[in-house]
């Protein structure tokens, strides 16, 4: 089916007044001066470096400058900051880790970036109720490092867990390897203190569950930091798994991974993680770590079967491998210790980062299509990476039908920016058409905006502008992200786009 794409503002989507980005030298050279005042000085960066290192996320191709950055160490200092910014009109980012990949935490209007980087305390630990209260500058993995002595963790583990933070999980609402089984952080938070756009402290929810409220929990989670700042949050802690079975299955050919895929779920195992590397990954990982494969090995498939019953974990496990052998696979080996399933997983977890000596550059794209569409979807993100004269591999969360075209280029040359924007829009366009959606878990950010109106009506998108007006019906708090609704970052995206270093 066509799709066309409107880049324009959308008549009648709560439209926001135009807004400028802000101009440090319009009046407010004593804007960090005022910071300091606020916070201290060791709370406030400014200058060249700054600008520089908070400029962009993990999403390179959009950048744009802020005028300084915060790094507040409690609720208060965070709701002084977006007071000051509301008083003096300047626009205002949350940034946690930067690990996002749709250019949320870009300030794409210039002014205050407010990072959470000094929020990381864990407040409140309730084991009996597997509860926990936690600052939502705190790492992920920290959250189940801490509990992991009681046989708990926090399920959702996006794989950039180690650095990425509990308020950058929330806002994009992260999945992860293990979203499959036990679902996407919003299934696993219960309440947050929030800073609102207006700079008041508001909490919703709280350490237990379902109160008489309307759910603003739900709607905070994956609502990208445009409705405020959240500084808090309860999360749900989960029993670990008292059996973990771990495969490594290897096949010569694309279709024979793919295949394997839907087969799996459609014989009904659902496994804890079913996870996808073709053998771009694998170059990248083997040139960086050594490790190898079968000869011949065109794709990896890591599966994990878990629960707390060796039975019934095993006859998951042997469903698994009766799928596997269907679609002759080359290879399945299977972890014996935690030291084997840690190397089986090494491909997963380190392939984004070994895919660093391919090119200076990438973009991983995220779209969503029904598992049973992977085969036909990944010759057309080959056919459109080769049409593009760009470099791709693909590590992605099949079972999910999540998938994750990573492109490598180099984005100095205005050309391969170009190309690789334009053919991950033609691997979203796909995804609409096979029935799937923009963004399975990456979020919208800067990336996705223009292509929001591909897949949500008019109607949608205006009720979805009314719900976000509820909290944040200004244009000061991480401007120009989801929505289609604002003049100036149509503009602005123009100066964004392609402005690598
Ligand atoms: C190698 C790699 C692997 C990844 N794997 C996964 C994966 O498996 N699953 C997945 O879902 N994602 C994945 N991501 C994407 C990214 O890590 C997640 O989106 C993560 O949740 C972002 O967290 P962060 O702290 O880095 O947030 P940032 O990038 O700093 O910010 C992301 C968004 O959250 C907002 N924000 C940040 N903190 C707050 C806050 N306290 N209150 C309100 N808004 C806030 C920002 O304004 C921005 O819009 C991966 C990224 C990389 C680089």
């Amino acid at each position: 089916m066509e799709r066309s794409c409107r880049v324009a503002p959308i008549p009648g989507i709560v439209p926001e007044p135009d807004m400028k980005p802000y101009d440090p030298a319009a009046g407010i050279t004593t804007l960090s001066q005022d910071l300091i005042r606020l916070l201290g000085e060791e709370s406030v960066l400014a200058g060249q470096s700054a600008e520089r290192a908070y400029d962009c996320d993990a999403y390179t191709v959009d950048r744009s400058r802020p005028a300084a950055v915060v790094l507040p160490n409690n609720t208060e200092e965070v709701a002084k900051v977006v007071r000051y910014c509301v008083k003096h009109s300047i626009p205002f980012t949350a940034r946690g880790a930067g690990t996002g990949l749709s250019g949320g935490a870009l300030p794409a209007l210039g002014g205050v970036v407010i990072s959470t980087k000094r929020l990381t305390k864990i407040l409140e630990i309730d084991l009996p109720n597997r509860r926990m209260l936690a600052q939502t500058g705190i790492a992920n993995k920290k959250l189940s490092d801490a509990v992991k002595h009681a046989g708990l963790h926090f399920a959702p583990d996006p794989s950039s867990q180690t650095v990425a933070t509990l308020g950058g999980n929330i806002a994009e609402n992260a999945g992860g390897p293990h979203t499959l089984k036990y679902g996407v952080t919003s299934n696993h938070v219960l309440g947050v203190t929030m800073v609102d756009p207006l700079g008041e402290i508001v909490t919703f929810g709280g350490k237990h569950f379902g109160g008489p409220e309307f759910d603003f929990v739900g709607l905070i989670c994956g609502s990208e930091g445009t409705l405020g700042i959240v500084t808090e949050a309860w999360i749900k802690l989960t029993p670990l798994p008292k059996v973990v079975r771990t495969a490594l299955a290897s096949f010569d050919t694309i279709r024979g991974a793919t295949e394997t895929v839907a087969g799996i779920i459609a014989k009904g195992t659902i496994p804890a993680a079913l996870e996808m590397m073709d053998s771009g990954i694998l170059k990248a990982v083997s040139a960086a770590f050594g490790v190898t494969y079968p000869v011949g090995t065109q794709a990896l498939l890591l599966i994990e079967c878990d629960g707390d019953d060796v039975a019934t974990v095993e006859a998951e496990m042997q469903a698994v491998r009766e799928v596997c052998q269907s679609n002759n696979c080359l290879d399945i080996a299977m972890a014996e210790t935690e030291a084997d399933r840690a190397k089986l997983w090494t491909a997963r977890k380190k392939g984004v980062g070994a895919m660093g000596r391919l090119a200076p550059s990438i973009v991983t794209h995220d779209g969503v299509i029904p598992r049973s569409k992977l085969p036909e979807m990944l010759d057309f993100v080959y056919r459109v990476a080769a049409d593009a004269k760009v470099g791709v591999a693909n590590i992605f969360h099949a079972g999910d039908g999540n998938l994750h075209p990573c492109f490598y280029f180099d984005d100095r040359d205005p050309e391969q920016v170009k190309n690789v924007v334009e053919a991950g829009e033609a691997i979203i366009r796909k995804c609409l058409d096979l029935g799937g959606s923009v963004t399975g878990e990456h979020g919208v950010g800067v990336e996705k905006i223009d292509l929001m109106p591909l897949m949500f009506s008019e109607a949608d998108l205006r009720m979805q502008g009314k719900a976000k007006a509820i909290f944040n019906d200004g244009t000061l708090c991480n401007p120009c992200k989801i929505l289609p609704n604002q003049k100036s970052c149509v503009e602005h995206k123009m100066r964004w786009r392609g402005m690598a270093w």
